[in-house]
Protein backbone atom coordinates (compact mmCIF):
# COMPACT_ATOMS: atom_id res chain seq x y z
CA UNK A 1 0.00 0.00 0.00
CA UNK A 2 1.27 3.32 -0.89
CA UNK A 3 2.34 6.07 1.99
CA UNK A 4 1.33 9.50 1.90
CA UNK A 5 4.77 10.47 1.44
CA UNK A 6 4.82 8.11 -1.93
CA UNK A 7 1.44 10.09 -3.30
CA UNK A 8 3.32 13.01 -2.63
CA UNK A 9 6.37 11.82 -4.18
CA UNK A 10 4.17 10.49 -7.51
CA UNK A 11 1.61 13.83 -7.60
CA UNK A 12 5.11 16.39 -7.51
CA UNK A 13 6.53 14.36 -10.26
CA UNK A 14 3.23 13.77 -12.17
CA UNK A 15 3.03 17.89 -12.02
CA UNK A 16 6.51 18.37 -13.32
CA UNK A 17 6.07 15.89 -16.32
CA UNK A 18 2.24 17.89 -16.81
CA UNK A 19 3.91 21.18 -16.88
CA UNK A 20 6.65 20.37 -19.23
CA UNK A 21 4.01 19.27 -21.76
CA UNK A 22 2.01 22.18 -21.03
CA UNK A 23 5.14 24.26 -21.82
CA UNK A 24 5.70 23.07 -25.25
CA UNK A 25 1.88 23.82 -26.28
CA UNK A 26 1.18 26.88 -23.96
CA UNK A 27 2.41 29.76 -26.67
CA UNK A 28 -0.10 28.62 -29.34
CA UNK A 29 -2.63 27.49 -27.37
CA UNK A 30 -2.33 30.46 -24.57
CA UNK A 31 -3.09 32.54 -26.93
CA UNK A 32 -6.59 31.54 -27.98
CA UNK A 33 -7.89 31.52 -24.92
CA UNK A 34 -8.85 34.67 -22.78
CA UNK A 35 -6.68 35.32 -19.69
CA UNK A 36 -5.71 37.97 -16.94
CA UNK A 37 -7.32 39.72 -14.45
CA UNK A 38 -10.96 40.99 -16.30
CA UNK A 39 -11.32 36.73 -16.44
CA UNK A 40 -11.92 33.62 -14.20
CA UNK A 41 -12.03 29.84 -14.97
CA UNK A 42 -15.29 27.98 -14.81
CA UNK A 43 -15.91 24.99 -14.55
CA UNK A 44 -18.73 22.74 -16.49
CA UNK A 45 -19.95 20.32 -14.50
CA UNK A 46 -21.16 18.12 -16.94
CA UNK A 47 -18.03 17.68 -18.91
CA UNK A 48 -15.42 17.22 -15.29
CA UNK A 49 -14.61 13.69 -14.96
CA UNK A 50 -12.84 14.67 -11.46
CA UNK A 51 -9.27 13.65 -12.64
CA UNK A 52 -7.57 16.20 -10.88
CA UNK A 53 -5.21 18.20 -13.35
CA UNK A 54 -6.37 20.89 -13.09
CA UNK A 55 -6.17 21.08 -9.34
CA UNK A 56 -2.58 20.08 -9.78
CA UNK A 57 -1.65 22.80 -12.39
CA UNK A 58 -3.45 25.29 -10.53
CA UNK A 59 0.00 27.58 -8.07
CA UNK A 60 -3.19 29.45 -6.56
CA UNK A 61 -5.22 27.16 -4.75
CA UNK A 62 -8.36 28.48 -6.65
CA UNK A 63 -9.45 24.99 -7.66
CA UNK A 64 -11.16 22.82 -4.78
CA UNK A 65 -12.44 19.35 -5.52
CA UNK A 66 -16.16 18.25 -4.07
CA UNK A 67 -17.56 14.98 -3.58
CA UNK A 68 -20.82 14.17 -5.85
CA UNK A 69 -22.58 11.12 -5.65
CA UNK A 70 -22.05 8.18 -8.65
CA UNK A 71 -24.06 8.54 -11.51
CA UNK A 72 -22.94 5.22 -12.45
CA UNK A 73 -24.33 2.26 -10.59
CA UNK A 74 -22.12 -0.16 -12.70
CA UNK A 75 -18.92 1.33 -10.65
CA UNK A 76 -18.58 0.31 -7.44
CA UNK A 77 -17.43 3.15 -5.65
CA UNK A 78 -19.08 5.50 -3.07
CA UNK A 79 -18.57 9.00 -4.46
CA UNK A 80 -16.86 10.26 -7.56
CA UNK A 81 -15.64 14.23 -7.55
CA UNK A 82 -15.62 17.26 -9.64
CA UNK A 83 -14.00 20.31 -9.48
CA UNK A 84 -14.56 23.81 -8.61
CA UNK A 85 -13.15 26.89 -8.93
CA UNK A 86 -12.74 29.49 -5.80
CA UNK A 87 -13.29 32.95 -7.84
CA UNK A 88 -11.20 34.94 -5.73
CA UNK A 89 -7.90 33.37 -5.80
CA UNK A 90 -8.37 32.83 -9.45
CA UNK A 91 -5.79 34.97 -11.29
CA UNK A 92 -7.09 33.93 -15.18
CA UNK A 93 -3.38 32.33 -15.76
CA UNK A 94 -5.27 29.56 -17.54
CA UNK A 95 -3.48 26.64 -16.75
CA UNK A 96 -6.63 24.48 -15.50
CA UNK A 97 -7.86 25.33 -19.19
CA UNK A 98 -4.79 23.74 -20.73
CA UNK A 99 -4.67 21.09 -18.74
CA UNK A 100 -7.71 19.22 -18.40
CA UNK A 101 -8.62 16.63 -20.95
CA UNK A 102 -12.12 17.15 -21.30
CA UNK A 103 -12.55 20.68 -22.04
CA UNK A 104 -14.54 21.43 -19.01
CA UNK A 105 -12.99 24.38 -17.84
CA UNK A 106 -13.20 27.63 -19.70
CA UNK A 107 -12.80 31.57 -18.86
CA UNK A 108 -15.07 33.90 -18.23
CA UNK A 109 -15.49 37.48 -17.77
CA UNK A 110 -15.60 38.21 -14.35
S1 LIG B 1 -7.01 30.13 -14.36
FE1 LIG B 1 -5.07 29.75 -13.23
S2 LIG B 1 -5.48 30.55 -11.17
FE2 LIG B 1 -7.47 30.31 -12.17
S3 LIG B 1 -8.17 28.29 -11.53
FE3 LIG B 1 -7.12 28.05 -13.52
S4 LIG B 1 -5.01 27.51 -13.00
FE4 LIG B 1 -5.95 28.35 -11.13
S1 LIG C 1 -8.95 18.75 -15.32
FE1 LIG C 1 -11.02 18.99 -16.16
S2 LIG C 1 -11.97 16.97 -15.97
FE2 LIG C 1 -10.15 16.97 -14.65
S3 LIG C 1 -10.94 17.57 -12.62
FE3 LIG C 1 -10.27 19.45 -13.64
S4 LIG C 1 -12.12 20.23 -14.66
FE4 LIG C 1 -12.52 18.11 -14.13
Amino acid sequence: MSSLDDINERRAKEAARIRLALNKQRGIARSNIKGGEGVVAFVKEELCIGCDQCDIVCDDDAIEMYKVPLRSPLMKVESNQKAKIIRDNCTGCRLCVLACPTDAIIMIDR
